[in-house]
This record gives structure tokens, C-alpha cells and sequence, in this order.
């Protein structure tokens, strides 16, 4: 049976990208040798890290001043190395689920952290728009996804100072505007490649202004003079993120990509909202295109499991939801098709008609 795969993260990855990661599994570049096995300093890998860099910047319109670097850690260890790097004495942070929250714990180690606003009373169903960005801290951080409650900042804010943004679950989902940001990170298992590499864009000139002694490995300027090869980069992930970046070129770029990913998400929130058992969970206006949350309504309460059950009999797998927010998650990564959405949709509507 064809499987449709909503599951957050690790996720679904284009067929392309999982053709040509299990050919270069078996004969990497025509070297007769598997890409596990090969140097990260051979010429055909070199030539992979480079692409791979480059297609970041053409896909993602990265200014000149910029560097892209593939790091090891996932995006927890993003959630260190940006105060670590970045903060002098203050910072600034928007509270808007459980990993904007890590990212908060994390830096507090390193200075003042002015959370700006939360919205955590409400257990994370919006993002908060009433707040005032102090203009002396050294960055404002934020989530523009948040993977698990299930909105999304889906434009860049007005901000006086330089903003650095998690963008793990929905980078590659929209043009962004780079120039407005310090450092912009993303663990790749959502929307680019395998667990195993952070992609990461960091402003050159933003670096090198803190006092204290940063470790080595710690230290964007490490990675960023070496070309993302101090150490052994993750080479496998790399070079299933260049097929991704070629596939989303192929696709139109990210542009193309929010258009489809838009008529995903309508097609799915209609559903959810013209429902007589289903009801989302996130306030309307700032619902993630990414990630679909929605519960039954309280009388069908009841039905949770059995929904489940059914829906993994049309091939649908992945959609229960986080334990914090309960009910149902659809994560609806680039890489998911309209069919595999409106075979969803299908399974919901006959689900509810037998109920
Ligand atoms: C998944 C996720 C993380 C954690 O990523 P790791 O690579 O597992 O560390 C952080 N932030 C967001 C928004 C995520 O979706």
C-alpha cells in the first residue's frame, strides 16, 4: 500500500532525493565507491559541499557578507551556539512554544534574556503581536515555526535590531529576506535532508564582538574559515540536502514552493473547519502551513484512537499529535504531495460520515 508520510520530523523527503541518496549509497559520483565511505577532503565531495552551499544561497536570495555552513548538533546545539557567539549582555526572545523556550533556557547561560512576550498562558495557540523589541539588546530571537503547536510567523517582523531565527520546520517554504537576520539555523529533518546536519546562514560581520573565549567547535568563525570542514561534516545528510535544493530548484525555487504548500494547508484547514467532529487547535490567523493541528471536538473525544487506527488503513502515517497539544499533527513538508493531503482529507470526511 502507497504510504502517505505526515510525520514532524524526521519527515517525509522528495522521491528524488531518495533515489539518488540510495544510488550514491551504492556508487558515489561514479567513483565505484559508496558515499559512506569516501573522504569528506575528496574532490567529488568537495564539489558536493560546495553546490550544496551555493544552491542555499541562489534558493534562499543570501546576500554577499553572508556564510552557509552545514554543522553537526541539530538545532539544540543552535539554541547554545548563538549566545555563546552573539550575546554581549542582553538578549531578546519571543516565547512562542517549547522550542523557542529551550532556545531561551540556553541563552540565559550567557547574559540577560528580556522574553518579549509569550504566549504560553495559552498553551502556544497564537503568536503574540503586542511587544516592544528592546534596542539594546544584541539580538531578538525567534521561532518562525513552531513544529509542535502548530503556527507560524510566515513574514518578517519589524525589528531594530538584528533578529536570528530557528527556521528548522518551515526554511524553504517561502522567500525570506535574509538581510534582516544575524544568524538563521535549521535542524535539516524537517524540510531539507536527514537528521544529522543544521543548516546554518550567518552574517559574517555579526561575529567576533563578544568578550569571552568560545570553543573551538563552538565558534562559528571556526566553521565559517574552514568552509563547514574543521571536522568531518555530516557527509551522507549534505549530499541528500543538495538533491532536496536541486529538487526544490527543479520545483521553481521557494516561491513555487509557498504557493503549493499554501494550497496544501487551505485544502486541509477547510476540511478541518467545515468539520462536525474535528476542530483545529491554533488561532486562525497564525496557522502553520507546515504543520496542521487539530483534535476532535470534545463529544467525539472518544473517537481519537479509532481515527488513527482508520486512517492508517488508507496508508496515512505520522498524523498523532505531539503529546502537549494532543489529538492529530499533519506535517505537510514540501516534500507531501496534494494527493497525499486530499487522501487525508478523504479519510477525515469518511470517517466523520460513518460517525
Ligand atoms: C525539531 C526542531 C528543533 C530541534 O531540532 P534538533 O535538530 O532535534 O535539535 C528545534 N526547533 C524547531 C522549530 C524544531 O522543529
Amino acid at each position: 500500500m502507497k504510504k502517505y508520510n505526515f510525520y514532524a520530523g524526521p519527515s517525509i523527503l522528495s522521491e528524488y532525493t531518495i533515489n539518488n541518496t540510495a544510488e550514491a549509497i551504492k556508487n558515489f559520483a561514479g567513483t565505484g565507491l559508496s558515499i559512506l565511505e569516501i573522504s569528506h577532503r575528496s574532490k567529488e565531495f568537495s564539489a558536493v559541499i560546495e553546490e550544496a552551499m551555493a544552491m542555499v544561497k541562489e534558493l534562499l536570495d543570501v546576500p554577499e557578507g553572508y556564510h552557509v555552513l552545514f554543522l553537526g548538533g541539530g538545532a539544540s546545539l543552535q539554541f547554545c551556539m548563538v549566545p555563546y557567539n552573539l550575546l554581549n549582555t542582553k538578549a531578546a526572545y519571543l516565547d512562542t512554544g517549547t522550542w523557542a523556550n529551550k532556545a531561551i533556557k540556553e541563552a540565559k547561560l550567557f547574559g540577560d534574556v528580556e522574553v518579549v512576550a509569550s504566549s504560553k498562558e495559552a498553551n502556544y495557540t497564537f503568536i503574540p503581536k503586542d511587544y516592544t523589541i528592546p534596542t539594546d539588546a544584541d539580538y531578538f530571537h525567534i521561532t518562525t515555526n513552531n513544529t509542535i503547536y502548530g503556527t507560524e510567523l510566515r513574514k518578517e517582523l519589524d525589528s531594530p535590531i538584528p533578529m536570528v531565527a530557528d527556521m528548522s520546520s518551515d526554511i524553504f517554504s517561502r522567500p525570506v529576506d535574509v538581510s534582516k537576520y544575524d544568524i538563521i539555523y535549521a535542524g535539516a529533518q524537517k524540510n531539507l535532508a536527514p537528521a544529522g546536519v543544521t543548516l546554518v546562514i550567518v552574517k559574517e560581520s555579526a561575529l567576533g564582538h563578544v568578550n569571552r573565549v568560545i570553543p573551538t567547535m563552538l565558534d562559528y568563525k571556526t566553521h565559517v574559515s574552514k568552509g563547514s570542514m574543521f571536522n568531518t561534516p555530516p557527509v551522507l545528510p549534505i549530499y541528500s540536502a543538495l538533491q532536496t535544493l536541486k529538487w526544490y530548484k527543479e520545483m521553481g525555487g521557494v516561491k513555487k514552493l509557498e504557493e503549493l504548500d499554501k494550497a496544501k494547508a487551505a485544502a486541509l484547514y477547510d476540511a478541518i473547519d467545515s468539520s462536525r467532529i474535528f476542530v483545529g487547535t491554533a488561532k486562525a490567523e497564525d496557522r502553520s502551513i507546515m504543520n496542521v493541528c487539530f483534535v476532535m471536538k470534545p463529544e467525539y473525544a472518544e473517537l481519537e484512537k479509532e481515527f488513527n487506527d482508520f486512517a492508517s488503513t488508507k496508508g496515512i502515517v505520522g498524523i498523532k499529535g505531539h503529546r502537549s497539544v494532543g489529538g492529530f499533527r499533519a506535517s505537510l513538508y514540501n516534500a507531501m504531495s496534494m494527493e497525499g493531503v486530499q487522501v487525508l482529507i478523504d479519510a477525515m470526511k469518511e470517517f466523520e460520515k460513518n460517525h
